[in-house]
């Protein structure tokens, strides 16, 4: 049944043509490595995609399953010769699913509640921020975890553990405003602080803005942005994407900014697609592009501006993982080695299948936790074998994933984003 009040979804079919079935993508894709299945390759989904699409077959559960299976890592859409847009094409598979089908009413709460309720008002994410920090320094964590509340609690109890130690949350309220540059002002650039970042990585957005700072730049904060909306698109709720990104570009479209800057892989790519996303909005798709045409990754941006180089030293052995929606999505490969490698004493070491998923893919992890936990195992493998004291990675849920790795394989290796490491440069503090 479709749902009402809705634009209708529609797949763009230019896009799905043009694959060929070479067959190029299979060998990049970390599902059909771990489940040998066509169907849980590219190519198996855009056939499957295109039989809907044509409606030779209904968008039912088996439907689903294979378009949700898929990690959205767009490592296929690198290793595509024809530019399959697979993203697009999956992202609105899974919207044709929603809309044509009536999830149990218990799922349909929690999504309303997630991607409805909560996502698109910050100040709703800080207060539940707020009481998990309570939550893990009173004790009540303590109790939960040795009574065995969280076994029972299923897909939340498994959150739970993901998460790390939260920053305090007057430390967040630091993270707002008209911040001064340091000497001379170079540019003028807003901050799209994200939500996950803003609240479980808060120092991370404190080091970003002091690294901007110390590189010559007025940062302008605006306090009306809100979430990006990458989990609602990807779980098929473009709708409520849709009305979140407008309001993050009337948030910051009449700041005379040269950059909007996002320490946020998946953010980031989510950003710089609004003008797919709002396409067909008259009033929108423009003012999209305009926005979008602005947003950079930090590590684009400092090697863009030719960043100054720091004066600390950092004698550790460092390695670097690629966020699938960096080096995917925005096709950014260079610019985080280069930006690692301004850092005096850095030891680095490559490493294998960098630009592989971690397995996080958004809440993947938590949706379909077996086939995540294999595609970490292998990830965790190769970072022990680049004997690295640090692993480097610039996206909230890799960063989760990666640090779970390491604390069920109890390796002595730190899990940063690369703006902590660089800040600590700057600032000349022990590691
Ligand atoms: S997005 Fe990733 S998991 Fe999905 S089909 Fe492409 S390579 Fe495979
Ligand atoms: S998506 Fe691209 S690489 Fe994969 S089968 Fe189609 S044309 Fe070939």
């Amino acid at each position: 049944m479709a749902k009402a009040n809705t634009t209708p979804i529609k797949i763009s079919v230019d896009r799905l043509v043009a694959c060929t079935h070479c067959g190029l993508c299979l060998p990049t894709c970390p599902t059909y490595r771990e489940l040998g299945l066509e169907m849980d390759s590219p190519r198996g989904r855009l056939y499957l995609i295109r039989a809907v699409d044509e409606e030779r077959l209904p968008a039912n559960d088996s439907f689903a399953k294979y378009t949700y299976r898929c990690l959205d890592c767009r490592a296929c859409e690198t290793a595509c010769p024809s530019g399959v847009h697979f993203g697009q094409l999956i992202e609105e598979a899974r919207a044709l699913y929603e809309e044509h089908n009536r999830r149990p009413l218990s799922v349909r709460l929690l999504r309303k509640f997630v991607f409805e309720w909560l996502f698109p008002y910050p100040r709703r994410i800080n207060m539940l921020f707020n009481l998990l920090w309570f939550y893990q320094k009173s004790g009540l964590r303590w109790f939960a975890r040795n009574l065995g509340i969280l076994k029972l609690m299923g897909s939340t109890g498994k959150m739970e553990a993901l998460l790390p130690e939260l920053p305090a949350p007057w430390e967040r309220k630091k993270i707002r405003g008209i911040i001064s540059a340091q000497g001379e002002r170079r540019y003028r650039v807003g901050f799209f602080t994200g939500c996950v970042m803003n609240t479980v990585f808060t120092p991370t957005n404190l080091a970003t803005i002091r690294v901007l700072v110390a590189n010559g730049c007025e940062l302008v904060i605006p306090g009306n942005q809100n979430c990006c909306g990458a989990l609602n698109i990807h779980s098929g709720e473009r709708e409520a994407a849709s009305r979140m990104a407008r309001r993050n570009i009337r948030a910051f479209e009449s700041l005379d900014l040269d950059a909007i800057v996002v320490n946020a892989a998946g953010c980031g790519a989510t950003l710089k697609e609004y003008p797919e996303l709002l396409a067909h909005d008259p009033e929108y798709a423009e003012r999209a592009e305009t926005f979008s045409n602005k947003v950079k990754d930090i590590s684009e941006f400092l090697v863009g501006i030719e960043m100054s180089t720091p004066e600390g030293e950092i004698r550790k052995r460092v390695t670097y993982d690629e966020p699938c929606h960096l080096v995917h999505a925005q096709k950014i490969h260079d610019p985080p080695r280069q930006m690692i490698h301004k850092i005096p004493g850095i030891d680095f070491v490559e490493l294998r299948e960098s630009e592989w998923c971690c397995g996080s893919a958004g809440i993947y992890n938590i949706l379909q936790p077996e086939i995540s936990a294999q595609i970490l195992e292998r990830k965790i493998k190769y970072i022990q074998d680049t004997e690295a004291e640090i692993v480097l990675t610039g996206n909230p849920g890799c960063l989760l994933q990666i640090q779970m790795g390491i604390r069920q394989h109890q390796l002595p290796i730190r899990v940063m984003h690369p703006i902590d490491l660089l800040d600590a440069a700057y600032r000349k503090k022990e590691i």
